[in-house]
Formats: structure tokens, C-alpha cells, sequence
């Protein structure tokens, strides 16, 4: 792609790690370049994708929410309906194929909501890997089943007990591992973020998003969307959404980070908008710092949003104009996640409800002849119990 040359996207990107892991990276950046022109790799991976994930996902006509918005047409990348529930499980099956190509025995992963961990788990469960999951310690008392589910599927679970015992320390803790045993395991990256080469193998194994949206739409609609909207924790929803349409600039991309209780407050974790650039987890990118570089605590209520930086190509987007990026606040996120559920019927995952808050704002200022493509990241089941309580309601489980 375009965008990129040596592991770097502009000024962003790299390979920010000890140098023990450098020759690991490479190994790794070679065997997916090689990988990648492979037929026979392309070829187990579309058809996990197909018989395993269930994809292609549908794109979803969101004909209730169209009316009652009352602009663009809306259209629902369902992501929710892929197994495990989530946008994840495409890049896990293509890592888990790349660690199996280089002979490891071991994966390991940090997870947020315990989405990725989960992914990562029933892959090593399908290929027969041994697995280990990094998870914050306030993530783990806040995803108690997901946990259950992690080790109901082989996985080890990690609870991770330092710094603010969140997503940032439970990746620090799986790069340490990593560090410590590089011939033995494979580091299955959560999302278009770290070292070279995960932000662009990442974007690359989600990239089937916007490929099936866009011969979807063509088959729907007979033409290209005017805006694709899509949720940004570390970005790999978002830069799979984004793919196929990034050398049509026709096409505007929208990425909604997560404002939490507002972009004026610290509790927050839109990094794009408020952050400045600095070198965290790997990569040199945009991170929520303060003066002397110390990553601040971050705040959303969607563990799979609160992250303190974003995927170096997301970085080059802002940076070139060639996205935009906006914030969704809690209450805004709360609000979609009942409105999408009483319009359409769908429970969507609080983190893509971030998306559908903002094609609300969005929809009714454009005319009806124009489309938006929205990505549904995740399903919601994980999220009820958590907005229950949000809005005050008690419930037993
Ligand atoms: C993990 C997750 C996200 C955030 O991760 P990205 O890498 O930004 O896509 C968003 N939605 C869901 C449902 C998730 O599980």
C-alpha cells in the first residue's frame, strides 16, 4: 500500500522494542511478506474465513434507522455476526496461520474487553497451540466471563497488576514475555498497533471488511459509499474498514474514537484528537501523554476503546487529512446502544457504539441519495450487564 514504506507510514510506525526482539521481527516481517504471495497461505486463510468465521459478513440495509434519521442511507458492516462476535477473529486466524508457517508452538496475547483474548484462544484451541492471554487486572474484574470463556478454552489467563491494570500494562506485560522467549512464541497483536510488521499485517488480514463492503454495495447499490464510519480503539476495525476505499477520495473515513465523559475532561481516550506524537509499545505514533512523556491514565466505558494510542496508520490518516477523526462520549455511546437495539433489533458491542452515535449526528445533515457504511465491530451481550448499571438497573446474575 501506498501509505507506506519500511515499516513506516510518514513520520509514524517503526520498531521501537529491545533489541532482542529485533531479529524476531524480522523473521516474522519476512515470513508474512513471503506468506502473503503465497496461494496456498491465501487460500487457508479465506477459507477459515469462510467455514470458520462466517464470513463474508453481511452488509446489513439499516432501513429503520434510514427512516427515522431521516437523511443518508445507512448501511451495518456486521462484524457482530462473525464467530466469537467480533471483527477479531480476522486477524487472529491470519496470525495463527503465520505462527503455524514458522514452526511456534506458543501464542500469546493482551486483551482489553477480552475480545482478542478469546479470539486468540479458540484459534490456539482450533490449531492446537498452547496459549497464554495478558489482561489487566480492572479489565479482568470488569469481563469476569470472558475470562471464564479464555480458560474454557485452553488459554492461560494472566492478570496483569501494574501501572493503572489496564489494556496499555497487560501489553507491556505480553512484550515482556515475548521478549524474554522470541524463538518459542508468537505474539498474536490485538490490533493495527506495535512494531512493524503488525500495524500492516493487521490492517492487511481485516482488510477483508471494506473488500466485502465495497463488492457488496457495488452488488446493492451499484456505486461506492459517500462515508465510512467506524469505531477506533487501536484502529483495526477502523483501518480494515478503511482499506479498500483509502485511494478513492470520494469516499470520506470517519473514525470515532472514545471522549468518555468529553474531550474536555481527562477521562477520556480519544488519542487522535487530544494526543500529541511520541514512541510507546513499539511503535512511533499518537499517544495521551503528558509534558515529560508519561502515558496518562485513559478512560472509557468500553474496554475495547481504552487504550492511550492508536495504530501508526491511523496517525498518518489524521496527519494527511486523508480521515478525520471525532469523539463519542459515554453517554452518547449509551444512547446508541439502546437506540440501534430498539430500531434494528441488533445488541451491538458498546465500542461500535461509538460508530452508530456518530452516523446519528451524522445521518440526518446529508441528503437521501447519499450512503453510509457503518461498521458494527462486535456484538453487545458482554456489554448489558455494564449498561444495566450505567442507567442504574439492578441485576442478578
Ligand atoms: C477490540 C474491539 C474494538 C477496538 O479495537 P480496534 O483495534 O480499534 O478495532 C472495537 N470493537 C470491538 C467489538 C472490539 O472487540
Amino acid at each position: 500500500m501506498a501509505n507506506e514504506k519500511n515499516g513506516r507510514f510518514g513520520q509514524f510506525g517503526g520498531q521501537y522494542v529491545p533489541e532482542t526482539l529485533i531479529p524476531e521481527l524480522n523473521r516474522m516481517a519476512a515470513a508474512y511478506e513471503e506468506a502473503k504471495q503465497d496461494p496456498a497461505f491465501q487460500h487457508d486463510y479465506r477459507e477459515l474465513l469462510a467455514n470458520y468465521a462466517n464470513r463474508p459478513s453481511l452488509l446489513y440495509y439499516a432501513k429503520n434507522m434510514t427512516k427515522d434519521l431521516g437523511g443518508a442511507k445507512i448501511y451495518l458492516k456486521r462484524e457482530d455476526l462473525n464467530h466469537t462476535g467480533a471483527h477479531k477473529i480476522n486477524n487472529v486466524i491470519g496470525q495463527a496461520l503465520l505462527a503455524k508457517r514458522m514452526g511456534k508452538k506458543r501464542l500469546i496475547a493482551e486483551t482489553g474487553a477480552g475480545q482478542h483474548g478469546v479470539a486468540t484462544a479458540t484459534i490456539a484451541a482450533l490449531f492446537g497451540f498452547e496459549c497464554d492471554v495478558y489482561m489487566g487486572k480492572e479489565d479482568t474484574d470488569r469481563q469476569q466471563l470472558n475470562v471464564y470463556r479464555m480458560e474454557l478454552l485452553g488459554a492461560t489467563v494472566h492478570p496483569v497488576e501494574t501501572g493503572t491494570k489496564t489494556l496499555k500494562d497487560a501489553v507491556n506485560a505480553a512484550l515482556q514475555a515475548y521478549a524474554a522467549n522470541p524463538d518459542d512464541i508468537f505474539y498474536v497483536m490485538g490490533s493495527a498497533t506495535g512494531p512493524h510488521p503488525y500495524p500492516s499485517m493487521v490492517r492487511d488480514f481485516q482488510s477483508v471488511i471494506s473488500e466485502e463492503s465495497k463488492l457488496q454495495l457495488q452488488k446493492a447499490e451499484g456505486r461506492l459509499p459517500d462515508k465510512v464510519v467506524a469505531c477506533v480503539g487501536g484502529g483495526s476495525n477502523a483501518i480494515g474498514s478503511f482499506a479498500a476505499y483509502i485511494d478513492q477520495p470520494a469516499v470520506t473515513l470517519i473514525g470515532v474514537e472514545a471522549a468518555g465523559k468529553g474531550l474536555h475532561s481527562t477521562d477520556t481516550a480519544a488519542t487522535i484528537e487530544l494526543g500529541s506524537t511520541g514512541i510507546f509499545h513499539g511503535m512511533k505514533s499518537l499517544f495521551l501523554q503528558n509534558k515529560a512523556g508519561q502515558i496518562n491514565p485513559v478512560y472509557s466505558i468500553s474496554a475495547g476503546l481504552d487504550y492511550p494510542g492508536v495504530g501508526p496508520e491511523h496517525a498518518f490518516l489524521a496527519a494527511t487529512k486523508r480521515a478525520e477523526y471525532v469523539g463519542i462520549t459515554d453517554d452518547e455511546a449509551v444512547g446508541a446502544f439502546e437506540y440501534i437495539a430498539k430500531q434494528e433489533g441488533i445488541i451491538a458491542a458498546v465500542e461500535s457504539c461509538h460508530a452508530i452515535a456518530y452516523v446519528q449526528k451524522l445521518a440526518p445533515t446529508l441528503p437521501k441519495d447519499e450512503i453510509i457504511v457503518c461498521t458494527v465491530s462486535g456484538r453487545g451481550d458482554k456489554d448489558v450487564a455494564a449498561i444495566a448499571k450505567y442507567q442504574g438497573v439492578e441485576i442478578n446474575e
